[in-house]
């Protein structure tokens, strides 16, 4: 928009300057030397710019002398603002002012385009030079006679003809739009002036630090390229109306003449940057955003070889590419706006407005609609305008986005905080199955130790009951299978003696017999309690062998240790009386005892075999006593 803006505002300057050829086709082809008739009631302000004879010098070697020979072919230009536009021509202007009073007037001769490179002027009388300017950017600006950012020339107009010839040479534009002062009117029109450009030159300085200071508060980098763009333009408007050569740089002659190309480059430059990231460009079309780009690029360099290529050729470029730049800008703009980029409408209304400015006063200028002073300061009109809608745009854009910036974060607060409820409710919900298993393996794990504990003791109870005897409650067979074994072992590892004794009740079958078989189970009963008291050292076993035969096995026992146990055990049991059923029984017991010193060979058969041997021995001897044998 700013590239808008420039574009449109050279397109301005071209129709105020005019074109070369249109002004060239408004040149009538006739000799002209126009008068203009003073009086010191004339009016204040006279406009002689289109009443004047012109005459081109293409080479700009003619000296006053020769432009005063009959010769020369001079023009008439009859349009109010004679521009000549890009040229490296000299051009000759003259005229006359017949002063119908009686006195001589004191005049100035005012030319209002602060930029034009060289600037001379001669008042003739009667062919007698009165005065000789010479004047121009190219002079520094202590040299001008009325200090003023135009050109102002006093002239002494003495009554009658008064022939003033005018030479202006340019790099840039040429126009001569001449006037003649009242020097009292000039002042006062002069104060009028500088007041306006002095509001439009603080709106705009203000415009630049307000909006310096709000960059340094929201640090966005559209701040740095609208500033760059507002000084840009500032420090243009200033070189262009010759303000910046009056107060700014008076003595810097060189870049005062080409200042004006080195800002345009940079006011284009800065609106290049500004419409792309304004208009976020990148994101929203390639191809724009590139053309953008290059523009921006192009103008870099521009601004850069300013300061090296003639101002005549630099000026020239900008002014052809700013007005396709400045369309270009526009016109993304309102497609940006049309495809829903709210916050492009202010930008829009900016550069419309500026538009509308320059339009205004080209038509003005142009003669197509009235030229008063609202017309006439369109242009500054269009570019506060611009300058207040686009910091306002930048605003408005800054808002909005602060405000999308809030909806998304309170919606990324929204999502977070469900997030989070989501996770605790995880976590709680992790947290329950967590107890809630430990408690169920905790119950499992005791519902395993009871079952362990009761299969241990059923294990135990069924142990028990397998090798113990039912009726006696001693050890069974069984048990006495088991046990013999390992204290063979024991006693053949540590080399230690093993007794086996067998005893088997005597004619026992008579006891059944005779006092009946509970009577039987009474005596084996009371014969397994009476040595249960005796057999209970560690490691003896004792068990019913079968029927009502007994086995003893007694560890680290000697042979002779073995037959006197044997021996007390047989004199207890003859002595013993067995109470059944009002009746004492007795019963007495026949012994076979083996003792030996395990050798690794030997097995329990061995021993039971050399033990039953010996019990057979004592049957055999008449039963009640004791035999040993020995191992085979
Ligand atoms: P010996 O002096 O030769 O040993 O004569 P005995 O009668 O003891 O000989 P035998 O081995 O012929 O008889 C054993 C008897 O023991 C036969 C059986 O009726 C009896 N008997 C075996 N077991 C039991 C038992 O559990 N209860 C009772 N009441 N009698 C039993
Ligand atoms: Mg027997
Ligand atoms: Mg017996």
């Amino acid at each position: 928009m700013r590239l808008l803006r420039f574009g449109l505002w050279f397109w301005l300057l071209a129709v105020a300057v005019g074109w070369p050829l249109q002004a060239a086709a408004q040149v009538a082809q006739e000799a002209n030397f126009p008068v203009q008739a003073l009086t010191s009631s004339a009016p204040s302000r006279i406009e002689v710019g289109a009443r004047m004879g012109v005459l081109v010098d293409p080479t700009g070697t003619l000296s006053i002398e020769q432009v005063q020979s009959p010769a020369q072919a001079w023009q008439r230009i009859d349009r109010q603002s004679p521009n000549f536009g890009f040229t490296h021509d000299s051009y000759w202007f003259r005229f006359q002012i017949d002063n119908r009073d009686a006195q001589t007037l004191a005049r100035f001769i005012e030319l209002p385009i602060p930029y034009l490179e060289d600037v001379q002027l001669y008042h003739y009388v009667g062919g007698v030079l009165q005065i000789h300017y010479t004047l121009g950017a190219q002079s520094p600006f202590a040299q001008r006679v009325v200090r003023h950012p135009n050109f102002i020339m006093p002239v002494q107009l003495v009554p009658g003809i008064n022939q003033i010839y005018l030479r202006l040479a340019s790099a840039g534009t040429i126009e001569a739009p001449l006037r003649i002062w009242d020097p009292v009117r000039f002042y006062a029109a002069s104060n009028d002036e500088n007041l306006a450009q002095g509001s439009v030159i603080g709106v705009l300085l203000v415009m630049v630090i307000y909006n310096l200071f709000v960059y340094f508060s929201t640090r966005d980098i559209n701040y740095i390229y609208y500033i760059g763009f507002v000084a840009s333009y500032l420090m243009f408007h200033l070189s262009l109306t010759g303000y910046a050569f009056a107060y700014v740089w008076p003595q810097a002659v060189r870049w005062n003449s080409f200042a004006i190309s080195t800002f345009v480059a940079s006011s284009a430059f800065f609106t290049c940057l500004f419409t792309e990231n304004f208009l976020r460009l990148r994101s929203f079309s390639k191809p724009a955003f590139y053309l953008v780009r290059s523009l921006s690029w192009f103008y870099a360099l521009l601004l850069l070889v300013t300061f090296v290529l003639p101002y005549s050729w630099t000026i020239r470029v900008g002014a052809s590419v700013a007005v396709p730049t400045a369309a270009i800008a526009l016109f993304l703009g309102y497609w940006r706006w049309l495809r829903g980029a709210k916050f492009a409408r202010f930008y829009c209304l900016a550069w419309t407005a500026i538009l509308i400015g320059l339009a205004v006063l080209s038509a003005s200028k142009q003669g197509w609609i009235a030229f008063n002073g609202w017309t006439e300061n369109a242009s500054q009109i269009g570019i506060i305008l611009l300058v207040v809608l686009l910091s306002f745009t930048l605003a408005d854009r800054i808002n909005n986005d602060r405000t999308l910036r809030l909806n998304a974060q309170a919606v990324a607060l929204g999502h977070e905080r469900s997030a989070r409820a989501s996770q605790q409710a995880l976590i709680q919900a992790t947290e329950h199955a967590n107890r809630e298993l430990e408690q169920r393996v905790a119950s499992r794990t005791n519902d395993l130790n009871a079952t362990l504990e009761q299969l241990k003791s059923a294990n135990d109870r069924l142990q028990l009951l397998s090798t113990t005897d039912r009726l006696t409650q001693i050890g069974n067979r069984a048990f006495f299978d088991t046990s013999i074994a390992s204290e063979l072992r024991r006693a053949t590892r540590q080399g230690t003696p093993l007794t086996v004794m067998m005893l088997d009740i005597d004619h026992f079958k008579r006891v059944n017999d005779t006092h009946g078989h509970l009577a039987g189970d009474a005596c084996l009963r009371a014969l397994a309690d009476l040595l249960r008291t005796r057999i209970h050292r560690a490691g003896d076993i004792l068990a019913r062998y079968g029927g009502e035969e007994f086995v003893i096995v007694l560890s680290a026992t000697s042979m002779a240790q073995s037959l006197h146990m044997a021996e007390e055990l047989r004199a207890a049991i003859e002595s013993m009386e067995i109470r059944f059923e009002e009746k004492l029984l007795r019963i007495t017991a026949s012994f076979g005892v083996v003792c030996a010193v395990p050798h690794p060979t030997q097995t329990v058969q061995n021993f039971l075999a050399a033990a039953d041997h010996a019990l057979y021995e004592a049957k055999g001897a008449g039963r009640n006593c004791v035999r040993t044998a020995t191992l085979g």
